[in-house]
């Protein structure tokens, strides 16, 4: 197998539970080795560190995946997953649907899998994983039984690895399916051009929201297939504004609505929320509950100031929106953007809308998104939730 040296002084960060090398970090290449081949890398002192994927088209040259040598990929890849599995079957007994594998998080770096019951959507997102799909494939099926294996793939980060923008069906066939997150079902729908669209990691999030949501009136803002207002009239809840850009997503939502049999006086809108919002503060229209999930604003570090404005926008005029003595649940899902700046933003937000907030609840993603201490980009989805006050 080929060796990756590191330069002086650059092993710190891997060796500190970090799984990657830049290509500024690493000092030679002893051996032949192709993108997506396995090599140990060694620090400057010729001391083995690891043994991982490698990759000379990328500036993340090196992607860990063992501590210790891996002599056989396949039986690797099963015991990974292995594991990986029985964390969603402790956190979430009797339910079939998560996400079953977080890439780094999950020491699979550039592999992500999300289980719908017996199908397994996958994003494939390092070369490594690319050149081993068939043990991944093998492994999935021996380990959850899966029959439907098939990629939807965030093609941003195939870019930046060198892969081709294509997604395959690896078994079975692609077909919809029913879900529950426990408590709530939905219909998700695979095909062709349709990204699948289902947020797992909201789902501790949804669950929390039912404490506040009984007898309320509720807005679910980027509802997308309505996950957060469906769990709020499960809890009760007596009006439910569903709202998203998508004709589509809104579809989803009524469906889900109707698939659940659930009771409540529902209203929904397909706008942009920030002129939306703007249309119901003129009409001087409240909620006691006022959820906001945006996708991320900043997509990378550049666009962080301009990320920034529009959230303390959205969250000024979410504010305006809230009764006094209601909630302010309100998400982020930029990378970029740490708790303590979200958390100064809100701040920003409630002064010009003259709020007064109380924290009551602050989390990350649900718990089939654990993160690596030693790695920060493991880290992207914030949530909070604020009871907003006047006076
Ligand atoms: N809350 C959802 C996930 C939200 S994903 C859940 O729990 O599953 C983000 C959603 O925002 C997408 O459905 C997208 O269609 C919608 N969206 C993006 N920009 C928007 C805008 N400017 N106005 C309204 N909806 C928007």
């Amino acid at each position: 197998m080929a060796k990756i040296y590191l330069r002086r002084n650059e092993e710190h960060r891997i060796k500190n539970g970090h799984l990657w090398a830049f290509s500024n970090e690493v000092f030679k290449l002893e051996g032949e080795a192709e993108s997506g081949d396995m090599v140990d890398i060694y620090d400057s002192r010729e001391n083995y560190i690891g043994t991982g994927f490698y990759n000379k088209n990328s500036l993340i040259t090196f992607r860990l995946l063992s501590r210790k040598p891996v002599k056989d990929l396949g039986a690797f890849i099963i015991s990974s997953i292995q594991k990986a599995y029985e964390l969603r079957k402790a956190f979430y007994p009797g339910r079939n649907s998560y996400r079953l594998v977080f890439s780094e998080s999950d020491f699979l770096p550039g592999l992500i899998v999300d289980k719908y019951n017996d199908t397994c959507v996958l994003q494939v997102c390092s070369v490594g994983m690319e050149r081993n799909i068939e043990l991944i494939v093998k492994a999935l099926k021996e380990v959850t039984g899966a029959v439907n294996i098939f990629s939807r793939n965030e093609h941003f980060f195939r870019k930046t690895e060198g892969l081709p923008e294509e997604d395959r069906i690896y078994a079975g066939a692609v077909r919809s399916e029913i879900i529950s997150d426990g408590a709530v079902k939905y219909k998700i729908n695979f095909e062709k051009g349709h990204k699948t669209g289902f947020y797992f990691d909201q789902g501790d999030n949804r669950t929390f929201i039912e404490k506040i949501s009984n007898g309320k009136t509720v807005l679910d803002a980027f509802c997308n297939s309505g996950g957060f207002g469906l769990h709020a009239t499960l809890a009760g809840a007596t009006d439910v504004l569903f709202l998203d850009s998508s004709a589509s997503e809104i579809q989803n939502a009524m469906d889900n609505f109707i698939l659940n049999d659930l009771n409540a006086k529902v209203e929904y809108v397909v706008a942009d929320v920030f002129d939306h919002f703007e249309k119901l503060i003129s009409e001087n229209r409240k909620f006691d509950v006022v959820m906001t999930d945006p996708p991320a604003f900043a997509k990378n570090k550049k666009s962080l100031p301009v990320a920034k404005k529009g959230y303390e926008k959205l969250n000024r005029l979410a504010l305006k929106l809230v009764n006094d003595g209601g909630f302010l649940v309100t998400s982020s899902c930029s990378h970029h953007l740490l708790r303590g700046d979200f958390l100064d933003i809100i701040n920003v937000a409630a002064y010009k809308a003259e709020k007064k907030v109380q924290l009551v609840h602050f989390n990350f993603a649900a718990l089939d998104h654990p993160q690596l201490p030693a790695m920060e980009e493991t880290v992207y989805l914030k949530f909070a939730v604020l009871r907003a006050g006047e006076g």
